[in-house]
This record gives C-alpha cells, sequence and structure tokens, in this order.
C-alpha cells in the first residue's frame, strides 16, 4: 500500500529522532564507524560505501548522505599535517628531495586512508543527531491569506 508523503514524513522523522543518545555519544560512535543510535552496527561495507541500514537495531541509513563533508574534514586534518613537514622538509638542505616527496606522500596517503572512514561514519553520526539530512522532515505549512495570497505588496 502506498504511503502518503506525511506518513512517508513521519517514518522519517522517527527514525531520525536521536532518542536518548547525546552528540557526543553519537560522534563517538561515529567515529568508531558504529551505529550512532545502538553503537553496535556498522556503518560502512567495505571502505566507504554506507549500509542500507544498522544490522543491529535497523536505524534506515538511506536518508542520510555524507556528500563531501568526510572529504573535506580529511584534507583538514591530513593537510594540516603535511602542509607543516613540506615547510621543514623544503628548508633542511640535509634530506634530499626524492626522499621528502617519497616520506611526504606515504604520510598523505597513510593518512588519508585512515582518516577518510572514520570522517565518514563522523558524518553520518552528526547528520543522524542533528536531523540534517535534507529531507523535509517537518514541512512547514504556508500561511495562506485567502485576500493577499502572500505577495509581499498585500495585493
Ligand atoms: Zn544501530
Amino acid at each position: 500500500m502506498p504511503m502518503n508523503d506525511a506518513s512517508q514524513s513521519d517514518v522519517i522523522a522517527a527514525d531520525m529522532m536521536p532518542a536518548d543518545v547525546s552528540t557526543f555519544t553519537a560522534i563517538r560512535r561515529g567515529l568508531a564507524r558504529r551505529c550512532p543510535r545502538c553503537g553496535e552496527g556498522k556503518v560502512l561495507s567495505g571502505y566507504l560505501a554506507r549500509e542500507p541500514e544498522c544490522k543491529s537495531c535497523q536505524l534506515d541509513l538511506t536518508p542520510i548522505s555524507a556528500d563531501d563533508g568526510p572529504a573535506w574534514a580529511t584534507l583538514l586534518v591530513v593537510g594540516h599535517v603535511v602542509a607543516p613537514l613540506l615547510i621543514l622538509f623544503g628548508r633542511d638542505e640535509r634530506i634530499p628531495i626524492w626522499l621528502a616527496i617519497l616520506a611526504l606522500s606515504a604520510i598523505m596517503l597513510v593518512g588519508v586512508w585512515w582518516c577518510l572512514p572514520r570522517a565518514k561514519g563522523l558524518f553520518i553520526a552528526l547528520i543522524w543527531s542533528t536531523g540534517a539530512t535534507g529531507e523535509d522532515v517537518s514541512p512547514q505549512v504556508l500561511k495562506q491569506d485567502s485576500d493577499s495570497h502572500n505577495r509581499p505588496d498585500g495585493a
């Protein structure tokens, strides 16, 4: 039986309710790549693919899309590690350029490999905790004035 828009929104809203989970707890669970609601099920299958739902508490994860957030956070963290080392290695004439490039590339690759899935778990947890899915779960009914039809000039 097809659901109308209001009942579908209610289902999404009920799934998005953080219940008794604090934002700090959700963040901690997200960094561990676990379900922000129960802390048991995984939110990622493989390296970065989001699970459709938590296998432990059946939390629907499909409305949650982290988009570019995890990549942004990963570059923010890894960039702040690599940039000072780049300057340090660039100024030290005892370090051969090939060694500096090799070391910085290795640090950057390992840093991104380690940070990216944790950042994705973090963003999924934050989106769930705040309900910021981009879905309109509580539609605002536009107050219609039958005389003005909401025209700013009241005509
Ligand atoms: Zn769960």
